[in-house]
């Protein structure tokens, strides 16, 4: 979904089958060599146990049919890396995906949250009469004189950032 594995600051672990999905599409297979062949992300198989774990989970929540092969893989190497003492983070738009995971208590995020390689962008507010300001335009309220805090622009801002990017 455009993701970047090079700006993320984290290990990032992918699947065989997400190459496979991604292999018809040219600018996120393009991404998703750069960033294998530099070491950035890591292309692992999951274990049969964990494997049929998922399975057996997704069947269980009724989401089996909502996950592709793919899917699966994804879930089952977050716990293999689980088992491992490793603490994955699942990236994921997909409901089904995070159901099975938050099930398995495997943490997700979604993608949106992300942004566009990690960078936020801030919004400035007056905590008291909650007047906007652009970034590093003033540091008190003009009004009344509050310090300003700032707080990470809503997702949907990211995302409709990222659809043009
Ligand atoms: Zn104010």
């Amino acid at each position: 979904m455009g993701l970047d594995p090079l700006g993320l600051e984290l290990e990032s672990y992918s699947v065989p089958e997400v190459t496979e999905e991604l292999r018809q599409q040219t600018g996120p297979s393009y991404r998703l060599t750069v960033s294998s062949s530099s070491g950035k992300l890591k292309i692992q198989s999951p274990t049969e146990t964990s494997l049929k774990e998922v399975s057996e989970r997704a069947k269980s929540l009724g989401d089996k049919i909502a996950l592709s092969k793919a899917d699966i893989s994804v879930l089952a190497l977050a716990l293999d890396l689980q088992n491992e003492g490793k603490n994955p983070v699942i990236v994921s738009d997909d409901y089904a995906v995070q159901n099975v995971a938050e099930e398995a208590g495997i943490s997700y995020q979604p993608l949106a949250t992300l942004g566009i390689r990690q960078k936020f962008s801030w919004t400035f507010y007056c905590p008291a009469c909650f007047r906007r300001y652009a970034e590093g335009e003033i540091q008190v309220c003009q009004v009344c004189g509050t310090k300003l805090k700032r707080k990470p622009l809503r997702k949907q801002d990211a995302r409709k950032r990222h659809v043009k990017d």
